[in-house]
């Protein structure tokens, strides 16, 4: 677990820091590759990265661990690794004594928080145990002015020694599409010289290396209205958010099915032509993103239709709660186990962006119909979002004024409302 920073101990911050770690696995490309260093006279010790197609076997030979010694240590390790499952790029680390050619310990990265040891014993044996990397949390803030996009704004505010560039989108894309998925609509609402605030976890482990946690607190501006957001974890642990007088963001339906680069079409009533049947209308909105883009049931529902429909191409049809449904068109394929009565959740996946049916790109047509009416996706009253459970009503109260102290604002008194 990392260790939290004293400010934000009382915030409950720590555990989840970890439970964001432990979602996103360290790719070999991160590994740092060590150069051999001298660290004493005692011993030396030796980094060696596994190439390309090579195995376990070539990369121990190298540093003269053969044979039976080879498989006593990797039977040591057996519950932690999986020598076939080993990717090219990672990095075992080898220390040898002054006094010997082989090796006495080894020491190899399992995940983002643990490194696996093995220490050489006595008559051949091999000692497996572990290291723990420490992560710091530290809370950042962010304010100014947007310029263009949301994402173009951050990019150039954030300095890469502070959050490098894949993490500033991820922060980015986590406003639009966690924390504010059903209040702002980034590509519509959010306009040049909009003012906002956002304060998000910076981890840094005892290697270095720096991650992006999550949004702790934000204020955006759109169209002089504030768009307050504080964090709070949920009986599951999962965040979620809620605006300053304590109403939850979330809602039924969130705003868009998809990760995706532009809206390429809008929805038009149109009206077809008596005569020149010229106009069309276009019932949903096009959402274009890269072909194998995850699609995301905008609501909790039940598949009704799941397969090759028309123009729609392949199409995944939910039935909502009050009359709703909405279709995801144009998908390259399902998402496995998605047909007909099965039960889903709002975000799961429910297939892939792809371009079959009537489609000249990939993108996600999606749809929004009311009673058999359709309606604009991106103009449908989402409702108002529940209040913070009673029985974390006064831990809400404690984190709001902390998060408002660290982004600077005022402190707001609770509301009598409530
Ligand atoms: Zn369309």
């Amino acid at each position: 677990m990392p260790r939290g920073t004293r400010r934000l101990a009382t915030l409950g911050a720590v555990a989840v820091g970890g439970m964001v770690l432990a979602a996103r696995g360290l790719g070999p490309a991160q590994l740092p590759v060590a150069e051999a260093l001298v660290v004493s006279r005692a011993f030396v010790e030796r980094a060696d990265t596994v190439r390309r197609n090579e195995t376990l076997s070539e990369l121990f030979a190298r540093q003269q661990i053969l044979g039976t010694d080879l498989l006593v240590l990797l039977d040591a390790w057996r519950a932690d690794l999986n020598p076939r499952r080993i990717r090219s790029g990672t990095v075992f680390e080898f220390r040898i004594p002054a006094d010997d050619e082989r090796p006495d310990r080894v020491r190899v990265r399992a995940n983002d928080g643990t490194f696996l040891v093995a220490d050489r014993g006595s008559a051949g044996r091999w000692v497996a145990s572990r290291e723990t990397i420490t992560w710091d949390v530290e809370a950042e803030r962010i304010t100014g002015h947007v310029t263009s996009s949301l994402y173009a704004t951050l990019d150039a505010l954030i300095q890469d020694s502070v959050l490098p560039g894949p993490a500033r989108a991820q922060l980015a894309w986590d406003l639009a599409d966690g924390v504010y998925a059903w209040q702002i609509d980034f590509t519509r609402d959010l306009h040049p010289g909009d003012e906002f605030a956002v304060l998000y976890e910076r981890l840094t482990s005892s290697l270095g290396e720096v991650r992006y946690g999550r949004v702790l607190a934000a204020v955006i501006e759109t169209a002089g209205r504030e768009n307050t957001a504080y964090v709070l974890s949920d009986a599951e642990g999962r965040n979620a958010y809620y605006d300053a007088e304590g109403r939850s963001l979330r809602r039924a339906f969130k705003m868009y099915p998809v990760q995706f680069r532009r809206i390429s079409s809008n929805f038009s009533a149109g009206r077809l032509h008596p005569v020149l049947r010229t106009t069309r209308a276009h019932l949903g909105t096009d959402y274009s993103a890269s072909v194998g883009t995850p699609i995301e049931a905008t609501a909790d529902g039940t598949v009704i239709r799941a397969g090759r429909w028309g123009g729609y191409g392949i199409v995944v049809a939910l039935r909502h709660a009050k009359g709703i449904e909405t279709r995801y068109a144009h998908m390259s394929k399902l998402a496995s186990g998605i047909r007909p009565g099965v039960r889903i959740r709002q975000g799961q996946t429910i297939g892939y962006v792809g371009m079959t049916g009537l489609a000249n790109g990939p993108h996600v047509h999606y749809e929004f119909i009311k009673n058999g009416r359709h309606l604009n996706p991106r103009r449908v009253d989402l409702g108002d979002g529940e209040p913070v459970p009673a029985a974390q009503r006064a831990e809400f109260e404690a984190v709001r004024t902390a998060l408002d102290r660290q982004l600077g604002r005022p402190t707001v008194a609770p509301s009598k409302a409530d």
